[in-house]
């Protein structure tokens, strides 16, 4: 069903109950959508919505209402309107699909280009930096608090990698700068929940680049952290956040992966790109997805297989695209 505006704050003013969710490991967007939603429908309607996440990174506790966040995924009285957020197909959304199973009204807002539509109601705009621009833009300014306001720009900083990646617009940064007149401090949350690394986090990101390796002409560069070392260390999923983004920026690669095994053969692969590979479409070959610059999935097999079977599919792209070239 189309989504429709009007349509969608007629049913958050007539529900009594309304659950919003966002994805599987919440990142910055995932954590600053659902929060900022809350922060909106609490501060405008007069009622407070339940918000359920796997868990809220540490750096991101201080965001209004992260304290009422639920995690678990409790058992739930069917709700009348559930809000999926940031997030494309059930997969992605994990045991947060009962809830959206159950109630009287589902709605998505997501922004990845591999969104399936697969919510009763969906809101899906993959030219957009952020679910947490989208959001702006379905609020009226002037009924932004200042909890509301903190949580977008966390969620907009985040997936904009701080306003650099090429998703980053005229409108995204109108949106930011409208959100700092609502008295967002901007360096608490750009240093606070950005920059700023834990010693364990800054060791395992050196360990990282010095063990990577380039293939493809240069093109390529992949990194790997197994098992061995997630036990070593005590590595949770936050402890590798940016390590991908510092792989991306080596002088003359296009496509930037960081795998990680979750079980023996099972591993969680991150891949940025450049300018040229479409790296959604190669995670979604391999039932992950996201944007055209930067997307995940999670694949069997050994480390060498993982990482053959995605080099092939960079290196059919970039053939193509030498080809289109040459055509020119
Ligand atoms: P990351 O590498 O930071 O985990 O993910 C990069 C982007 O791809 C994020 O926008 C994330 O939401 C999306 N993404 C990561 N893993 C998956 C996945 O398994 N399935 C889908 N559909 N999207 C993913
Ligand atoms: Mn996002």
């Amino acid at each position: 069903m189309a989504f429709e505006k009007e349509k969608f704050w007629e049913d958050v003013k007539a529900a009594e109950t309304i659950g919003i969710a966002g994805h599987i490991r919440p990142d910055g967007d995932c954590v600053g959508s659902t929060l900022g939603l809350y922060c909106y429908i609490r501060d405008n309607f007069g009622k407070e919505p339940e918000v359920f996440l796997e868990e809220v990174p540490k750096a991101f506790e201080f965001i209004e209402g992260a304290d009422r966040v639920v995690t678990g995924y409790p058992n739930r009285e069917p709700m009348d309107l559930f809000i999926a957020l940031d997030c494309g197909d059930e997969g992605r959304l994990g045991k947060a699909m009962e809830y959206a199973k159950s109630a009287k009204k589902a709605y998505c807002i997501d922004h990845h280009a591999t969104s399936s539509g697969f919510m009763e109601n969906n809101l899906v705009i993959p030219d957009s930096a952020a679910t947490a621009q989208i959001l702006y833009t379905l609020f009226e300014d002037d009924k932004i608090g200042k909890g509301a306001a903190e949580a977008l720009y966390l969620g907009i900083v985040h997936d904009t990698g701080v306003f650099k990646h090429s998703c980053t617009t005229r409108e995204t940064m109108e949106i930011a700068g409208a959100l700092l007149d609502h008295g967002v401090s901007s360096s608490r949350i750009i240093d606070g929940t950005f920059y700023e690394k834990t010693y364990l986090q800054n060791q395992i990101l050196g360990r990282c680049l010095m063990e990577s390796i380039l293939c493809l002409d240069g093109k390529v560069i992949f990194s790997s952290i197994d098992r061995k070392i997630i036990n070593l260390y005590g590595l949770g999923p936050a402890d590798t956040e940016g390590i991908i983004d510092q792989l991306r920026v080596t002088k003359g690669v296009e496509v930037a992966i960081l795998i990680r095994e979750l079980t023996p053969r099972s591993w969680r692969v991150s891949m940025r790109s450049c300018e040229i590979v479409d790296v959604s479409k190669i995670c979604a070959m391999f039932g992950g997805g996201g944007h055209v610059r930067a997307a995940g999935a999670t694949m069997s097999g050994s480390r060498r297989d993982v990482i053959n079977n995605l080099t092939t599919e960079i290196e059919k792209q970039l053939e193509a695209w030498k080809k289109d070239r040459a055509e020119d």
